[in-house]
């Protein structure tokens, strides 16, 4: 499917054995877009659309092996029956988007078979889904689909998680008196608030927006420090809930924290903090695991959905931190490295046991 010479696709750095990588041009609608299925053995490919200006198709194809990649790790994780996909349509969510360009992109999904289950990414809204519903049943995450907005169940992921490694590094059985620092009361850190402060934990949040902050305060009864002054706090919990890159050079001696434990995607700067956390005997909850839940609440829905059995699925995050925490511990490894091992077991497994072709 790649054209021409000059973007090699097999010796790509991001290129891990991706099964299938889709090139979508629609001169009609002005579609230009990338599908990329890194691995199936699990199940089908679920995965976001992004929509984002990327400068050139270089970095539009580095984004979309990397994050399709991201998503392979991710299910298999969560225990799920899916592999990891992604998509990337080359624009600007801002004045680009158009009906013509979703159905275009609706109908390459479609091309897929089901291969690749699309979702909402950065850029797409649930409406650009629904439009590429039109076209293709191969769509997740719709009110139409029946599990509605998947914030609360990754907040309920992420307070589950932290409990784990709360349980793990402190040896604490609750979260009562525990101090927890939330970065970020978006949608998942203002639900993740609501947990930790049901259960007795003492909050210091931070946030750009004065209006979460303040709800934060009078809600749960939070202390407000500013956005630049959240990694010095003295917590034993820090939950980035807002920002990728947040564990850097930078931030790293200024965390007080034993536990960093929150919902933002990839949130170690470089793979090399991830040795540094662990060195400096900080409990790191690998992201891409502590924040499945939504992913999870997704994959239960349909006509029968309840949320009580996709939330108890969620509830497994616990279970399988504890397993990396313990794998990190006896390999002497960072826990995102002990986490990639684990996934790679499960999913690679699944592959090498199929009937080879004839
Ligand atoms: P959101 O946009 O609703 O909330 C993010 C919050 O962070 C906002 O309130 C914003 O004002 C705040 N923020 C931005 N910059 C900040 C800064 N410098 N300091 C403090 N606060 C800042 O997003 P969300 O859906 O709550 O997601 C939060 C993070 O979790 C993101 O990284 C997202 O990718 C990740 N995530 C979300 C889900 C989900 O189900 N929503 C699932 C997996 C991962």
């Amino acid at each position: 499917m790649i054209s021409g010479t000059k973007m090699p696709l097999f010796d790509h750095h991001e290129f891990d054995d991706h099964e299938e990588v889709v090139f979508c041009r629609d001169a009609e609608s002005g579609l230009k877009a990338i599908i990329a299925v890194h691995n199936t053995n699990l199940g089908p490919a679920l995965g976001g659309c992004r929509m984002w200006p990327y400068e050139n198709e270089e970095e539009a194809l580095t984004d979309v092996l990397r994050l399709s990649r991201g998503m392979t790790y991710k299910s298999a994780l969560a225990g799920l029956p899916l592999g990891g996909g992604k998509s990337v349509i080359i624009g600007d969510s801002r004045q680009d988007k158009t009906e013509a360009l979703f159905l275009a992109m609706g109908r390459f999904v479609e091309t897929l078979g089901g291969r690749y289950i699309v979702a909402e990414d950065v850029g797409i809204k649930v409406a650009d889904v629904q439009t590429m519903a039109r076209v293709t049943d191969h769509v997740a995450g719709t009110p139409e689909k029946g599990s509605g907005d998947p914030s609360p169940a990754t907040g309920f992921g992420v307070y589950v998680g932290i409990k784990a490694a709360v349980r793990h590094k402190l040896g604490l059985q609750d979260l009562r008196d525990v101090r927890i620092a939330v970065q970020g009361l978006g949608a998942v850190g203002r639900h993740l608030a609501g947990y930790l402060a049901a259960d007795g934990a003492k909050l210091v949040v931070a946030d750009i927006d004065q209006a979460a902050v303040d709800k934060a305060v009078i809600d749960f009864g939070a202390v407000a420090v500013s956005p630049d002054a959240i990694y010095e706090q003295e917590v034993e919990v820090f939950a980035p809930c807002a920002l990728g890159a947040v564990v850097n050079d930078e931030t790293l001696p200024q965390l007080r924290a034993s536990v960093i434990a929150g919902s933002a995607n990839n949130q170690l700067a470089e793979p090399c903090h991830g040795k540094a956390l662990r060195e400096a005997g900080i409990l790191y909850a690998p992201d891409y695991v502590i924040n499945a839940g939504g992913v999870i609440n997704i994959s239960y829905e349909g006509p029968d959905y309840e949320q009580s059995r996709a939330f108890a699925h969620v509830a497994r995050i616990g279970e399988t931190l504890d397993e990396i925490f313990h794998l990190a511990e006896n390999r002497i490894v960072p826990t995102a490295e002990a986490a990639d091992e684990i996934a790679e077991a499960r999913f690679l497994r699944r592959g090498d046991d199929s009937p080879v072709a004839a």
